[in-house]
């Protein structure tokens, strides 16, 4: 079996030129980076008419080590819609380095569903995560200079929440000392790294309308607190149009293109524990416009990532979905019916029928709470036996749940018609119990305050009993709504392991609570982050990163990513 590697390395792929004249991208919209990348100038939204295409989004059950392969399948998905004569695109998150070189791997799909060219979209590709990472460390930078020359804004040095970012998983940076050295260099401080994927500038990047509203965003983010409590904005520093300078180019959508040569969008990257977790609405936007279908990826679950798409993201960008597809697969269902990951290869119709209730709670908030039209697409993988499929498929059947089998990670495109035509008709004709982008409702309202929407998606969407805020969570509360934060949308930031906040709960648990422990504004972004637990924001290299085994030969080829 070849890797994801030799089957990309093997494709031909075509000219972006090509591809762009494909998507209908005027030729004056296109900046090339090379042969095979291009920026689109998201300029094209505001001068060109267009009729906005029918939205699709791909999530999936709850993770599992066994892997769910929702890129794959967005991948996959679209190459069947363009085959069955559908003008599809897709919109995609760019991966960050730290996954790359650690456990994960790259994040370009897998099998015969592959964005190229896989090596650059997950190495440096066209240099927009190192735009972000400076623009985030310039305003650190502004922060320790303002109070190295006098601290006129009256930062307390032991409030400074705006932390600096690299884009690896390094935890030697987690927690550090700087400013050491005397008088000269800085005012010694407690500080710490995250990974610029976790940065708040990436969620704002990620959400920004136009440059003039990533430019208000960028100055309503809050970078620390005086001794009286009172937030101080990045605004106060005059940091925002250097901010801007830096991300201006890095905000043009990438276009690249899929096996199959089906037109790609590839645009920002936010974590999906304490940020939104999916691609920019500027690229979703963009993908609707020039597609009759754009298909799009939301992180983790569908409990953490569809939520947060649609809670957050179509909130605020005012989108509206017209199907959700939601990925499962034989060896996450065994997973979550209790067999260990070392098992997975073998066939077991008990524990697969005993893992469906995570599969069938995912489906019932996606149509009962969001009242969208859903489908689930098994991802059918080598190792499943054919009375697995069958299984999954009748018990789908048998519950009401529509379901396709997809066999795009092993066929491309040819091996996901089935889904495509489920998803054609779901975005035309809604469900047969009359759902449809019409009837798409949040979890929660605008109003309310921060623990009643907390308490909406735990309860509505976890099915959790209730929620318990620690002393400390209901004094930040207080805090943020008597800023004026009351009325933000909650970024919820929990393990994606389970609907609980317990990632050893499997399956659909029932009679446990939600612990929040810590409250925190993104103003810039728009969100309030409620965390559950202990959520890292920089990560950890495993004893033998995924870096071990990447090289590059005398012809500039690369191997062993994944
Ligand atoms: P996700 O987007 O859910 O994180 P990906 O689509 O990136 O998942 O897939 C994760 C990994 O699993 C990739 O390496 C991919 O090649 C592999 N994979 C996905 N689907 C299949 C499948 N059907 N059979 C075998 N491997 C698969
Ligand atoms: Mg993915």
């Amino acid at each position: 079996m070849l890797t994801d590697i030799e089957i990309a390395q093997a494709a031909t792929p075509e000219k972006i030129t090509v591809i762009a004249e494909r998507a209908g991208v005027p030729e004056k919209y296109l900046e090339q980076y090379g042969n095979y990348k291009a920026k689109v100038d998201y300029n094209l939204l505001t001068d060109e008419a267009h009729t906005p295409g029918k939205l699709v989004l791909v999530t999936a059950i709850n993770p599992t080590p066994a892997g769910e392969g929702k890129t794959t399948t967005t991948v996959g998905l679209a190459d069947a819609m363009r085959r069955i004569g559908k003008n599809t695109l897709v919109a995609l998150r760019e991966p960050s380095l730290g996954p790359v070189f650690g456990i994960k791997g790259g994040a370009a799909g897998g099998g015969y569903a592959q964005v190229v060219p896989m090596e650059d979209i997950n190495l440096h590709f066209t240099g927009d995560f190192h735009a972000i990472g400076a623009a985030n460390n310039l305003l650190a930078a502004m922060v320790d200079n303002h109070i190295h020359q006098g601290n006129a804004l009256g930062f307390d040095v032991r409030r400074i929440t705006w932390k600096r970012v690299v884009d690896m998983n390094d935890r030697q940076l987690r927690h550090i000392v700087c400013g050491m050295g005397g008088k000269a260099s800085g005012v010694p401080r407690e500080d710490g790294f995250d990974i610029t994927v976790a940065s708040e500038i990436m969620a704002i990047f990620c959400l920004a309308t136009s440059i003039s509203d990533l430019k208000e965003r960028l100055a309503r983010i809050v970078v620390g607190y005086t001794r009286a409590d009172e937030p101080i904005t990045a605004g106060q520093l005059n940091a925002q149009g250097a901010m801007c300078a830096l991300l201006k180019d890095a905000l043009k959508p990438n276009l690249v293109q899929t096996l199959e040569g089906t037109p790609a969008f590839i645009h920002g990257g936010p974590f999906a524990n304490i940020a939104h977790g999916c691609n920019s609405i500027i690229a979703t936007r963009m993908a609707m416009a020039l597609g009759d279908y754009a298909i799009t990826e939301a992180g983790f679950g569908a409990d953490l990532g569809a939520e947060k798409f649609l809670d957050i993201k179509c909130r605020l960008a005012n989108l509206k979905p017209d199907a959700v597809v939601v990925v499962a697969t034989v060896r996450a269902l065994k997973n979550h019916g209790g067999v260990p990951k070392a098992e997975l290869n073998e066939e077991n119709l008990g524990a697969l029928e005993a893992g469906l209730p995570n599969l069938l709670q995912h489906v019932e908030n996606i149509t009962t709470v969001y009242k969208l039209p859903c489908v689930v697409a098994i991802n059918a993988f080598p190792t499943d036996t054919k009375a697995e499929l069958d299984l999954v498929e009748a018990k789908c059947k048998e519950l009401g749940v529509n379901v396709a089998l997809s066999e795009v990670w092993a066929k491309g495109g040819e091996g996901g018609e089935e889904l495509a035509r489920e998803v054609v008709r779901l975005c035309e004709n809604g469900d047969d119990e009359g759902r449809s982008a019409k009837t798409f409702e949040f979890a929660y309202g605008d109003e309310g305050g921060i623990a009643e929407k907390i308490e909406a998606v735990a309860k509505k969407v976890y099915r959790a009993d209730g929620v318990d805020f620690t002393p400390a969570a209901k004094k930040q509360i207080k805090h943020l709504e008597s800023m004026g934060f009351g009325e933000f949308p909650v970024c919820m930031a929990k393990t994606q392991y389970s609907f609980s906040d317990d990632q050893t709960l499997l399956g659909a648990p029932r009679g446990f609570r939600i612990t929040v422990r810590e409250v925190k504004v993104s103003a810039g972004a728009g969100f309030v982050v409620a965390l559950t637990g202990n959520i890292m924001t920089m990560p950890g290299l495993p004893k033998h990163p995924a870096a071990e085994n990447i090289d590059v030969d005398e012809t500039g080829k690369i191997t062993g990513l994944f």
